[in-house]
């Protein structure tokens, strides 16, 4: 039996379902339930009614679906494929913040530990972001951790927010030079980039968006060919979704932990049922509420 049957058969035995993000590699695409972005993955996780939850991506992803269903077993196949933003703003900063201006409103994107979501006041994902900001009350607006991401949903919004200084290592590589290059060499594509890109990058494109926009987009767009600017396994889905169309991707498009995960990593977790997501009860009661908050804007 090949592994992909193996994970088939298992996945029935143990009434699991499996997660997986845009950005994981095809064969891990492939094997999984449901594939989509953060939004559509937190909304999914809620959802689930099978005992077992496979989560393909990085922790804060596994971790949100946990604190979302906190009644399902929730494994991860490579719990050290963490988000290196993630890791750029914690709990300990936030309780600083909050010591020196108590009635700050501190949104948080998703991309953030379950310890440093505890502290926030709503969580967004890169698809609600603008909405999540707009709905905010008056008052200091903090925006966390990616300054990127923060520095856009201002502008498209024209609401003014005090940004902290993380990013995405995949999208801050992507530079102006780099995008002028592709669009010298492909003259007719239209330019799709993530809002994880610099604010210059940004502007240069036809449309920002989350990946799952990127995928309408391209699907409902009569433009056939297009630059993407954010991670290349979203190519996956882009060709399987709109197959007459061409995607080029810059060359250093790769979040390293997203490729983490591989088929065998997926077999071994469903067999032993692990390594399983731990967090601890009163991190998961608090940082709900910001979770619950963002998954019901959309
Ligand atoms: S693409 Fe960037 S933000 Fe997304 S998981 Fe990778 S490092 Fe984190």
């Amino acid at each position: 039996m090949s592994v992909k049957e193996r994970i088939e058969r298992l996945k029935k035995d143990k009434g699991a379902t499996i997660l997986a993000h845009n950005y994981c590699s095809e064969e891990v695409q492939d094997v999984a339930d449901f594939v989509g972005d953060s939004l559509a993955l937190a909304i999914k996780a809620k959802e689930i009614e099978e005992p077992m939850i496979v989560f393909c991506g990085v922790t804060f992803m596994a971790e949100s679906a946990k604190i979302l269903n906190p009644g399902k077993k929730v494994v991860m196949p490579e719990p050290d494929a963490v988000c290196p933003m993630a890791n750029m703003c914690t709990s300990s900063q936030l309780d600083e913040v909050r010591e020196k201006d108590p009635d700050a409103v501190i949104i948080g994107y998703v991309n953030t530990s379950a310890d440093a979501k505890s502290r926030m006041d709503i969580c967004c994902t890169s698809a609600n972001s603008v909405k999540v900001v707009m709905s905010a009350e008056e008052g200091n607006v903090l925006f966390v951790p990616d300054r990127n991401l923060g520095s856009n949903v201002s502008e498209s919004c024209g609401r003014a927010m005090d940004l902290w200084e993380g990013f995405c290592p995949t999208h801050q590589a992507f530079t102006r030079q780099m995008v002028e290059d592709m669009k010298a060499r492909y003259p007719e594509a239209t330019v799709m980039a993530h809002p994880e890109c610099r604010p210059e990058v940004a502007r240069m494109a036809d449309m920002v968006g989350s990946t799952s926009q990127m995928l309408q987009f391209a699907k409902d767009s009569d433009a056939q060919e297009f630059i993407v600017l954010t991670e290349m396994g979203l190519g996956h889905r882009l060709r399987r979704d709109s197959p007459a169309k061409v995607f080029h991707f810059p060359h250093v498009a790769i979040c390293p932990p997203m490729k983490m995960t591989d088929l065998r990593s997926v077999l071994r977790a469903l067999e032993e049922e692990g390594p399983e997501v731990v967090i601890d009860a009163d991190v998961m009661d608090a940082a709900r509420r910001p979770l619950e908050r963002m998954v019901a804007i959309r």
